[in-house]
């Protein structure tokens, strides 16, 4: 009886963590849905490590970066998903989203607590970096975001864009740089390259 009670408590915990991580509900990314057969990186090992959740027990960021279709966003969501099946806090948010959240918090005057709410998750994603536009202020917030999670959690990040081309994201040179130094630092740069999964199908298709 205790031991289907405990169960059940967990199976409620790992589903609460699920809803409060903003990951897809239906049709989620997972470990067990992703082909890794079909991953070109020089970064194999690393990838195929990933499910051990090692990074975010060591406290080390993720970097996903590549062309599109190449399943940045994918392994991102499953590392999330796996995070909360072992009961960790997870969060997702598009990079555009935390754009409009610090927006709305710097309006609103509140941006210690946005800041706050996002340090808590053991595994924060940001995804698709590379099509952001930050102007000074919300590059500080930020700069002061990627801070605060240094050392103590996993921030895992996916971009399209070489980090050579950081700047261009964050405006100005000096934040870029700072923000690079701490979510570089203690951190696994995965690299994936080759054609995209979500036009494989068609291409191969048209190819016959
Ligand atoms: P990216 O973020 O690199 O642009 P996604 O992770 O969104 O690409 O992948 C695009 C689509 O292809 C998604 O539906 C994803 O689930 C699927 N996908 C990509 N790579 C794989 C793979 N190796 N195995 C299974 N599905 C994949
Ligand atoms: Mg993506």
């Amino acid at each position: 009886v205790f031991s289907y009670i405990s169960e059940k408590k967990q199976q409620t915990t790992v589903q609460t963590l699920l809803k409060l991580s903003r990951l897809p509900k239906k049709e989620p990314k997972t470990f067990e849905n992703f082909d890794f057969s079909m991953l070109k990186s020089r970064d194999l090992d690393r990838i195929r490590a990933l499910p051990s959740l090692g990074a975010v027990y060591s406290h080390r960021n993720l970097a996903f970066i590549g062309p599109p279709g190449t399943g940045k966003t994918h392994l991102a969501q499953a590392f999330g998903y796996a995070c909360c099946q072992h009961g960790m806090r997870a969060y997702f948010i598009k990079a555009s989203e935390l754009r409009d959240r610090f927006t709305a918090a710097r309006r609103a005057g509140k941006t210690d607590s946005c800041l706050k709410s996002l340090v808590r998750p053991s595994c924060l994603i940001i995804d698709e970096i590379g099509y952001l536009n930050l102007d000074k202020e919300s590059a500080n917030l930020f700069f002061q975001l990627i801070s605060l999670r240094y050392e103590t959690k996993s921030t895992i990040i996916t971009t399209n864009k070489n980090l050579s081309k950081w700047t261009e994201i964050f405006c100005d040179p000096v934040i870029a740089n700072a923000i690079l130094d701490r979510l570089l630092h203690h951190s696994h740069v995965i690299n994936i390259v080759g054609p995209s999964y979500r036009t494989k199908d068609v291409l191969e298709n048209l190819e016959e």
